[in-house]
């Protein structure tokens, strides 16, 4: 049994969670518990997933020195290439977006999700991260009080802290202790997810074949090798992880067209439904919603990650900035500005996600018509690109700290002039 009373806890070890953590701890100078179940080495992690991670990501990861223990497992995306293969009447032109076009030499990273979480990890375990990190089977229950929470593990132990991060994952039991209601909904479609060798260089270039069933993309690993998300019709889509690993390859290659040349070794399968959800509100009675806990979005546009780390850097802003005034950090002011901060920023990589993807299954030619007209616009319109590039990649609109470059700096010296309390 033990009663430390912390600044902040974060509930879950995924990649959301532990940024948050180190985001609260390290740079906005909070005294921060991390509540997870044990961490599994990157070479025993069963996740197939990679994830695409633009540029302000990137930053918030090196600002809380996560990044160079990633970066060696990732390979940089220097161009994103659309085919459309819808079969449509309208067949819109190949578009290619380059990230020299924005004046950057990448737009981001591809990263296997193993990787952020065994460096995040590894980030938070050093000395001077401010950041406990507490292995449980769970966290059972959360008691929401007038100064604290209370926070029950598994093993019955307990903690308070005055501000709580929930980013337990989708079926968050913070979401549900603060009473923050959501919207779920779901799509006829899944995906399939793999990793697979070519013999033709990717050239840092990641593809996106627009298909009726939903886009089949690949984006570049290191050397000569690719992660695939293909997304299809449910059954279509069991169907293809049930293949060995000849008949999968022989699919995959009628479907790249070459693209990448021969298909080598390739690893197993995952598939993961399509569905979405997004919290009524982002923060409310001391927890603030990280990460998949607040919104999950398809996998369409490589955003929901992207999404979690922006989540972990504004709460960070927010916290830094209440402490710094000798506020109660997890006060209605301090989550309402949260929750005010990300809802822009997640309603529209939600619209735009959806309106991409039902634009793909629908069978209406107006929709095909107008989804052709959007494609030949940003193929002939330089400065709609740039824009639809930016927009893409981060949003504009006040940025947190911890996603500019020097966000460690002003982080560090906002976080000094202010009041620090103390883990009892
Ligand atoms: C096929 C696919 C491709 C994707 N590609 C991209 C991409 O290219 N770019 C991108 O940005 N995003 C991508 N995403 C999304 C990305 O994978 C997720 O947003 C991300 O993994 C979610 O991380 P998280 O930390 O929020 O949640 P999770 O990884 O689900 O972590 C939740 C954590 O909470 C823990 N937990 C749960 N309950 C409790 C409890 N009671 N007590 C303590 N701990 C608890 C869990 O054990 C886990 O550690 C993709 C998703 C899919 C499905």
């Amino acid at each position: 049994m033990s009663n430390a009373t912390y600044t902040a806890a974060v509930v879950g070890g995924g990649p959301a969670g532990l940024a948050a953590g180190l985001a609260l701890g390290k740079a906005a100078g909070a005294d921060v518990i991390i509540a997870a179940p044990p961490h599994r080495a990157a070479g025993k992690s069963t996740d197939m997933r990679t994830a695409a991670l633009f540029a302000g990501s990137i930053e918030l990861l090196r600002n809380i020195d996560a990044w160079d223990l990633i970066a060696p497992h990732c390979a940089p995306i220097a161009a994103i290439r659309i085919i459309d293969d819808t079969g449509s009447l309208l067949r819109a032109p190949e578009v290619v977006f380059t990230a020299a076009e924005v004046g950057r030499e990448t737009f981001g990273w591809n990263v296997p999700n193993a990787a952020p979480v065994s460096g995040l990890h590894a980030a938070a375990v050093k000395p001077d991260s401010r950041v406990s990190l507490h292995e449980t089977s769970g966290i059972a229950r959360l008691d929401i009080g007038p100064e604290t929470a209370t926070l029950t593990s598994q093993e019955g132990e307990t903690f308070e802290a005055r501000i709580v991060a929930g980013a337990d994952g989708r079926n968050s039991i913070c979401r549900a202790a603060a009473g923050i209601e959501t919207r779920t909904w779901r799509y006829e479609q899944a995906a399939v997810v793999a990793s697979f060798h070519h013999s033709r260089p990717h050239r840092s270039i990641s593809t996106e074949f627009h298909r009726p069933s939903g886009p089949l993309t690949t984006v570049p690993l290191p050397g000569l090798s690719s992660s695939l998300v293909w997304v299809e019709r449910p059954d279509v889509a069991q169907r293809l992880v049930a293949l060995n690993d000849d008949a999968f390859r022989a699919a995959l290659d009628e479907r790249l067209q070459g693209l990448l040349g021969a298909i080598g070794a390739i690893t197993p399968r995952a598939m993961f439904p399509l569905s979405g959800l997004t919290a009524e509100a982002f923060g409310a009675n001391r927890v603030a919603l990280v990460g998949e806990a607040g919104h999950v979005i398809p996998p369409i546009g490589a955003q929901g990650l992207n999404l979690g780390l922006r989540d972990a850097a504004t709460l960070a802003d927010c916290v830094a900035t209440a402490l710094a005034d000798g506020r109660d950090p997890g006060s209605a002011q301090v989550l309402d500005l949260y929750s005010a901060r990300r809802r822009p920023d997640v309603s529209s990589r939600i619209a735009t996600v959806d309106v991409l993807n039902r634009s793909l299954i629908s069978s209406l030619l107006p929709v095909h018509l107008a989804r052709g007209l959007g494609i030949v616009a940003l193929h002939a319109l330089p400065p709609l690109r740039r824009f639809a590039i930016r927009e893409g990649l981060q949003p504009s609109g006040e940025l947190p700290d911890l996603l500019k470059p020097d966000g460690a700096r002003l982080m560090h010296e906002r976080s000094r002039s202010g009041a620090r309390p103390t883990a009892a």
